[in-house]
């Protein structure tokens, strides 16, 4: 090129787009809005996939699902302040996961923030992101995108995953440079999450703990979900031959109805093992802590834990052998390390564990077989566990408070990752991003079971489903309020109870009015030919499934966890 020939030019804007394609990131789940409309529209442009949503909460749920779907974090962009703080719910809720993540948000001009002189949307959004994630960035020069995108991809991957917040002031998408330098200052992250092996006594330590075992126990979290390590999994839980429980997001990461499936018979195996083996689980408030009488006697097990954060080891009880690492590396050097070691399946105690599994399914099974009209939760969710069998591909989307916890127990999981929840935090209206991000990152069909609750606090996303033309069923379990639909105003007056909705709610309509197909349901047979013809057609639906009021209970199983009233009790 000659003196005069005019320079190119790239910018802020293209330059971040770029950033993210070279680390192999092509979607994005956003809100458009001042400043990055343009944002958006330029990576369509690109070759992006670009997810608008109708609120930020869901765009950014969706990112944190596709970010534990696929081991790269998922990307959620937001305007400033106002969808900054919606989006931010969803990074908390990705840290508190352990998902990857990276909210990036649009913010107002940094001189009138910093001198609060009152700008559009003003907020000093880095300072506010910091407590609800792994790492903050602001970027200031258009120069540092290429490394502002490396650090959060690597900050959000690497160790215990989570989210990552960057900060975009709208002048800087502006800011041009020289297209050819612009070019050089991109990073291509290598070996973003590095694999990580326990020294060979951290394995021996946990050998002679194996070796000891009458009782063991494997409990599979979802940070095993997460790794991957699908095949090395399955490899230890059936050379070790021990009975394994699944968390709610890690079943299906072996079969529900594998033989060593301990699900069913969760209580005993959880009071009476001696040895238990954490998979990427915390023990938190979801194992009781490891604590009280769901763990039998004070003091009565060992717990091996495989965790990829060294801090989680004794965060509530102590860890006679902790292995810090990922899932992979950490059962394959187990495995190598039982060769020879004598560690045989307990074969009295799998027996124990597989008949009371059997007595309780049995139980089980008549309840899943009820024609009551209107339905309760066992009659529909019956239905619901036989389509997911007949169709082990669907991924299950579940949330609500009773809907959740039967469907967890009810709804059999087959493949690895085709649950997705509310997780740790038990967060109400997660569903719709959750189901979107299903259907977006793995192209299946993904059935949506919510609470009607639940889908209230999401449901306006039902649009999105319908403009991008989702192969998504969403079923309401609709009895008509919070827990149960025949609450009561303790004032008496003519307010109806602060749990209750509108009664039969057409929940259906509001799929219909953007094109999607409604349908109304009160009966097993008619659910059970509903979702069929929405998973044949793949088309937008959503079955507002009529459930008894009276049926379920306060908080679902959680109910111990609301305080009580002394006084009112008096
Ligand atoms: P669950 O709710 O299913 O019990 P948790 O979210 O409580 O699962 O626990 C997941 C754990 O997995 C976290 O402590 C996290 O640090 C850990 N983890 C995440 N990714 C990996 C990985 N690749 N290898 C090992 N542990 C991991
Ligand atoms: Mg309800």
């Amino acid at each position: 090129t000659g003196e005069d020939a005019p320079l190119e030019l790239t910018d802020g804007f293209h330059l971040l787009i770029d950033a993210l394609k070279l680390n192999d990131i092509n979607t994005i789940y956003n809100v458009p809005g001042i400043p990055i409309t343009d944002l958006g529209r330029y990576a369509q442009a690109q070759g992006m996939r670009v997810i608008s949503f109708r609120h930020e909460q869901h765009a950014g749920y969706a990112a944190s699902v596709a970010g534990f779907l696929t081991k790269k974090p998922g990307v959620c962009m937001t305007v400033s302040a106002p969808g900054f703080m919606n989006g931010l719910t969803a990074l908390a809720n990705a840290t508190t996961n352990c998902w990857p993540m990276i909210l990036i948000s649009g913010s107002s001009e940094r001189e009138i923030v910093d001198l609060a002189q009152g700008d559009y949307e003003e907020m000093d959004q880095l300072a506010m992101a910091r407590p609800f994630c792994k790492a903050a960035y602001r970027l200031t020069y258009a120069e540092d995108i290429g490394i502002a995108v490396a650090r959060a991809i690597r900050s959000a991957v690497s160790g215990r995953p989570g989210g990552v917040y960057l900060d975009i002031p709208g002048a800087m998408l502006g800011q041009t440079m020289d297209a050819a330098k612009g070019a050089q200052s991109l990073v291509k992250v290598i070996d973003p999450a590095p694999r990580q092996t326990p020294a060979p006594g951290a394995i021996a330590r946990a050998i002679s703990v194996m070796k000891e075992a009458r009782r063991p126990l494997i409990v599979i979290g979802k940070g095993a979900a997460y790794d991957q390590s699908d095949d090395v999994v399955r490899e230890l839980v059936e050379k070790s031959g021990y009975p394994f429980l699944p968390m709610s997001m890690a079943k299906g990461l072996l079969p529900d109805t594998h033989p060593q499936c301990a699900a069913a018979a969760r209580s005993l195996a959880l009071k009476d093992s001696d040895v238990v083996i954490m998979l990427g689980a915390r023990i938190n408030w979801l194992l009781s802590h490891g604590k009280g009488k769901q763990w039998g006697e004070p003091g009565g097990k060992k717990f091996i834990q495989i965790d990829i954060d060294a801090e989680e080891m004794d965060s509530n009880v102590e860890i006679a052998a902790p292995l810090v690492g990922d899932v992979g590396s950490c059962a394959r050097a187990l495995i190598d390390a039982m060769e020879n070691e004598g560690i045989a399946p307990p074969e009295a105690w799998l027996d124990q564990v597989h008949s009371k599994a059997t007595v309780n399914m049995e139980k089980m099974a008549s309840r899943l077989q009820n024609n009551s009209n209107p339905m309760d939760y066992h009659s529909a969710l019956g239905v619901l566990k036989q389509v997911i069998n007949e169709q082990p591909d669907t991924i299950l989307v579940n949330e609500g408070a009773n809907t959740l916890d039967l469907a967890r127990s009810i709804i059999n999981v087959h493949k690895p990752r085709h649950r997705i929840d509310v997780g740790t935090w038990g967060v109400m209206g997660i569903g719709m991003g959750a189901a979107i991000a299903a259907s977006i990152e793995t192209g299946k069909r993904v059935l949506a079971v919510e609470g009607d609750s639940a889908f209230g606090f999401c449901g306006m996303e039902v649009e999105t489903i319908c403009r991008y033309k989702l192969p998504i069923c969403v079923v309401v379990f609709n009895n008509n309020g919070i827990y149960r639909g025949d609450g009561e105003n303790w004032g008496g007056g003519d307010d109806p109870a602060t749990t209750s909705f509108v009664p039969d709610s057409r929940y259906d309509m509001m799929m219909e009015a953007f094109g999607g197909v409604g349908v109304w349901v009160k009966t097993p047979d008619a659910l059970r030919q509903a979702v069929n013809a929405a998973l044949a057609s793949g088309k937008p639906t959503l079955v507002n499934a009529a459930i008894d009021p009276a049926a379920g209970k306060e908080s679902g199983n959680i109910g111990n966890l609301n305080p009580q009233s002394v006084v009112a009790q008096a």
